[in-house]
């Protein structure tokens, strides 16, 4: 058994090896995976370890005192969220004058929304579990993005004119 000793005790690890580059460091629910190149010896891979263990022992323990299930998005939410977003490009449409090619909701990582330069709106599925506002928010923010393809001052002055609160529901897009 693979194990990493900090603060008087073992945490537990899985090693994995295949024909990776550098040594990675994963660690889900509590559990931690080494994934190493098959050809580095295992000193080196343990000294990698070794240099990490406060950072793995701090991760793991913050699971076990807190192990929040991972976010679950219930059915009734997502019903919510396709709701708000129909409503928001309803009334958004008839303000801007503007009309998304596609609307869909995926799970994506690094934004809350996106608009291509094919005019179709992505808006995130984590946004299940956000106040109304913020939602409308995003739609606001990604059909401005039809008629102003940037973050430029005339952006944020058509996303403002349309919510003039805006700032608040972006602050608490950030703020988790
Ligand atoms: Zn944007």
């Amino acid at each position: 058994m693979n194990e990493i000793e900090y603060n008087g005790e073992k945490i537990p690890y899985t090693m994995q090896k295949s024909r990776i580059k550098n040594v990675y460091i994963h660690i889900k629910e509590g559990k931690v995976i080494v994934k190493a190149p098959i050809r580095l010896k295992d000193k080196y891979i343990q000294e990698f370890i070794n240099k990490k263990s406060k950072w793995i022992y701090e991760n793991v323990k913050r699971y076990e005192q807190n192990p929040k299930k991972e976010e679950k998005i219930e059915q009734e939410d997502i019903k919510r969220l396709k709701h708000v977003i129909e409503k928001s490009i309803e009334k958004y449409s008839k303000i801007l004058q503007v009309m998304p090619n596609k609307v869909r909701i995926k799970d994506i990582k690094y934004a809350w929304g996106s608009c291509s330069s094919k005019r179709n709106i992505t808006i995130n599925l984590k946004l299940a579990t956000k106040e109304e506002k913020v939602i409308e928010y995003v739609v606001l923010h990604e059909m401005c993005h039809l008629r102003e393809m940037n973050h430029s001052k005339k952006f944020w002055d058509l996303v403002e004119e349309n919510m003039n609160d805006y700032k608040v529901y972006k602050k608490k897009l950030k703020d988790n």
